[in-house]
C-alpha cells in the first residue's frame, strides 16, 4: 500500500502542469497562423507535402525536414529525431527513388537524431560541416550519425537535376556553425532554427547562442532569391513577408529593451528593495533591476505584437530576457 501511495504521488507529480498562469488563460494560436499551417493527422503522425516541383516539406506539426527528389535519387535535409520512424516511409509516397543524400544543417539533436533509422542504408552520403562532425564524433551519440562529407564554409551538390547549395554564414544559433540551403533555380531557402511563420521565435531567441549574430541573420536570409521559405519548426511555409515580419519583431524586441534599460535608473530600483530588506542581499536587489526592465519591455512588446503573431504571450518574455542579457553585456 506504501508503495502503490508512493507510486501515485511520483505518477501524480510528473504530470504536474508548470506554466506562469492557467493553460486556459493564453490567447489561442491566431486564425491567420493557424489557416497557413499543414495539416498533420495526429493518428498518421506526418504530412508530406510538395512545395516546388520536386521539393517536400515532411513534418509532425513540430520539427520540419525537407525531401528533394533529384533524378539520381534522393537529398534529405536534415532527419528530426521526432520524424526519424518515419522518414522512409514518407518518402516512399512521393517517389521510388532511394534515399542517397543526408544534409545536416546544425548539429542539434532534435533535427538530426532521426539519422539513426537512416543507419541500414548502404552507401548513404551524410554532409555536414567539419566542424559539426568534429563534435558529433565527440558526442558518440548513437541517435546522430557521424558525417561522411565535410567541409568549411560553402560547398555545392550537385545531383542530376537539382544544385543545392549550402553556405555557413555565421553561428547565429549553435556553436558549430548553421547551414543556410538553396536552391535558386526554384527560389527555395531553408534556414533552421530562426524563425517559425506566423508565430514569434522560439524560447530565448530560438535559443541562440550568439545575439549579435542572430540580429544579423534576417538580412543575410533576405539577400537570397526565394519565395518559399523552410524554418524547421511547426507547421507553417515561409515566405519573404514572414521573414520580414519576424526581423521587424526583433528588431522593435531590440530597440525597446535597450530604451527601457539605458532609461531605467540601477541605483533607484535596487535602493526600493533595499528600504524593505537592507543593502545585503545584493543578487536579489540587482535582479529586482533587471525583472523591471524585463516586465516593462514585455508590456510595450505585448501590446504591439499579440495580435500580429502567435505565441507571444508563451515566449516575449524570454526573447526581452534574452535580449537584455545582450544589450546589458555585449551591445
Ligand atoms: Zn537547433
Amino acid at each position: 500500500m506504501k508503495n502503490l501511495i508512493l507510486l501515485m504521488t511520483i505518477v501524480t507529480v510528473s504530470v504536474q502542469v508548470f506554466a506562469q498562469k492557467p493553460l486556459e488563460d493564453f490567447k489561442p494560436v491566431l486564425k491567420s497562423t493557424l489557416a497557413k499551417s499543414i495539416k498533420v493527422s495526429y493518428e498518421k503522425g506526418y504530412a508530406i507535402e510538395e512545395v516546388k516541383p520536386n521539393i517536400y516539406v515532411l513534418t509532425d506539426g513540430i520539427w520540419q525536414s525537407a525531401v528533394i527528389v533529384t533524378s539520381k535519387g534522393v537529398v534529405l535535409i536534415d532527419a528530426p529525431e521526432s520524424i526519424g520512424q518515419n522518414i522512409k516511409k514518407a518518402v516512399a509516397e512521393v517517389t521510388k527513388k532511394p534515399i542517397t543524400t543526408l544534409v545536416y544543417t546544425h548539429g542539434h539533436s532534435d533535427h538530426i537524431g532521426g539519422s539513426q533509422h537512416l543507419a541500414d542504408i548502404k552507401n548513404l552520403e551524410i554532409i555536414a560541416l567539419a566542424e559539426v562532425a568534429t563534435f558529433l564524433r565527440e558526442q558518440k551519440d548513437p541517435r546522430r550519425l557521424i558525417p561522411t562529407t565535410v567541409f568549411e564554409g560553402a560547398y555545392v551538390i550537385k545531383k542530376g537535376d537539382k544544385q543545392i547549395h549550402l553556405s555557413n554564414h555565421m553561428n547565429y544559433h549553435s556553436n558549430e556553425g548553421d547551414l543556410f540551403v538553396s536552391i535558386p533555380d526554384d527560389k527555395f531557402l531553408m534556414v533552421i532554427d530562426v524563425l517559425a511563420p506566423g508565430y514569434v521565435p522560439f524560447k530565448n531567441l530560438d535559443l541562440s547562442n550568439n545575439i549579435g549574430n542572430y540580429l544579423k541573420v534576417f538580412d543575410q536570409i533576405l539577400a537570397y532569391d526565394f519565395d518559399v521559405f523552410i524554418s524547421g519548426h511547426l507547421t507553417g511555409i515561409g515566405t519573404r513577408t514572414d521573414v520580414l515580419q519576424t526581423k521587424a519583431y526583433v528588431e522593435d524586441v531590440y530597440a525597446t529593451v535597450k530604451r527601457v534599460h539605458k532609461t531605467t535608473n540601477m541605483m533607484q530600483i535596487m535602493a526600493a528593495g533595499a528600504e524593505k530588506i537592507g543593502w545585503d542581499n545584493k543578487y536579489l536587489l540587482f535582479d529586482t533591476f533587471l525583472n523591471h526592465v524585463i516586465e516593462e519591455s514585455y508590456k510595450e512588446i505585448e501590446s504591439r505584437w499579440i495580435k500580429k503573431l502567435a505565441g507571444v504571450d508563451v515566449f516575449s518574455k524570454s526573447h526581452v530576457s534574452a535580449m537584455l542579457n545582450y544589450v546589458r553585456w555585449d551591445d
